[in-house]
Parts: C-alpha cells; sequence; structure tokens
C-alpha cells in the first residue's frame, strides 16, 4: 500500500477513548528496542512517525494511527520494561490484555522480535498468550540486515521452534534499513482487512 496520509487519532488511557469507525485494526507488539518504530516508519514510509510516551517511566497508552482511512495501527506499549514498577506493569498490562481479547475490529496482532536471537521469554509468553486467546498474529523478524544472508534461515527456523509457532503463522524476515519484507507484510495486512 502507498500511504500517503497518517494520523494520530488518540493516545488512548482508556477503552471509551478507542476509535469507534470501525476500521480494521492490527496491533504492533514488541519488546521495548526491537525495532517497532522503524517498523512502522518503514511501513508507512516516513523517517519518523510521532512517538508518544513509549518510555519506561511515562504513562502507558495505546496509540492509534490511522492509515489512509483505510486501517489502524495501534501501537502497543513495548514489553519487558525494567523500570515500570510492578503496579504500572499490571495496569497496562490489564488494558493490553483487554484490548487484544475484546477489540472487535482488531484483525491480527504484529509481533516484532530480532531476527538476530533467540526469542526472549517475553517474546515467548506474547505469542503464547495469542495463541492461548486465538489472536490471528504475524511474526516480523526484523534486523534481518545486521546478519549475512546465508544465515537468514537458520536464524528464521530457530524463531519457529522457540516460539514453538504455529506452521500457519507467517513469518516474515524484516529490515527498516533496507525494505527488505515490506511489501510481504503489507500483502499479510491487506489479506486480513475485510
Ligand atoms: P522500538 O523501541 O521497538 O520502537 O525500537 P526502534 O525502532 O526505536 O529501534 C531501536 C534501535 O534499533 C534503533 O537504533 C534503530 O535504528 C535500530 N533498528 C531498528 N530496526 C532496525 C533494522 O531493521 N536494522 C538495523 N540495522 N537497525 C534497526
Amino acid at each position: 500500500m502507498k500511504v500517503n496520509n497518517v494520523e494520530l487519532v488518540i493516545s488512548a488511557v482508556r477503552p471509551d477513548q478507542y476509535p469507534e469507525d470501525g476500521l480494521p485494526e492490527f496491533a504492533l507488539a514488541g519488546r521495548s528496542n526491537v525495532g517497532k518504530s522503524s517498523f512502522i516508519n518503514k511501513m508507512i514510509g516516513r523517517k519518523s512517525m510521532a512517538r508518544i510516551s513509549s518510555k519506561p517511566g511515562k504513562t502507558q497508552t495505546l496509540n492509534f494511527y490511522k492509515i489512509e482511512e483505510k486501517l489502524f495501527y495501534v501501537d502497543v506499549p513495548g514489553y519487558g520494561y525494567a523500570k515500570v514498577s510492578k503496579s504500572e506493569r499490571e495496569a497496562w498490562g490489564k488494558m493490553i490484555e483487554r484490548y487484544i481479547t475484546d477489540r472487535e475490529p482488531l484483525r491480527a496482532v504484529i509481533q516484532i522480535v530480532d531476527l538476530r536471537h533467540p526469542p526472549s521469554r517475553d517474546d515467548i509468553a506474547m505469542y503464547d498468550f495469542m495463541k492461548h486467546y486465538d489472536i490471528p498474529c504475524i511474526i516480523i523478524a526484523t534486523k534481518a540486515d545486521k546478519i549475512p544472508k546465508g544465515k537468514w534461515d537458520k536464524h528464521k527456523k530457530i524463531v519457529r521452534t522457540t516460539l514453538d509457532m504455529d506452521k500457519t503463522d507467517p513469518l516474515i524476515i524484516f529490515s527498516s534499513e533496507t525494505g527488505l519484507g515490506k511489501d510481504e507484510a503489507w500483502k499479510e495486512i491487506e489479506s486480513r482487512m475485510q
């Protein structure tokens, strides 16, 4: 998809603030620093999109980005922060959980992992959570430019086996540097927009 219009519609702290226009939504999940913002920016062809409260210690929000009046990217706070207090983590954990399990327009969760390393315990927990609730998911293994092409398959296999992925779930090798995987990722998203 060629993207010209992107609008941050709301940084929601409560479900009653979520948009009500019924456009399909795709949530983005990943541990902090994995390359989530870079992924979104590459997908929409921006150098840097507004980044709101995605740093530890700030209020955690669900950021709804409307793309071309056709869909929303919903940026979910990165998991695995050490600095967030237990009560804070629990509060936004509940909000994310509720959003992911209850949200009618949600079409899939796009989970970003780092192709270079085996998925972390948090990555595995996130994937297990989605499987438990039967949430469709698309796994993006990013930072592919940081390892030689000849090793991609081996690393891909490690991601699949460590997450114990369903065979039918897509795993897309991506690079925000080179744009590798961008078309494939858009194809997956567009096929789920109806
Ligand atoms: P976020 O915290 O998950 O939103 O992570 P960012 O998108 O801010 O990325 C974290 C760091 O990884 C930044 O320094 C990015 O430039 C770098 N990065 C993200 N994606 C890629 C990629 O595909 N290739 C390379 N080489 N670096 C990346």
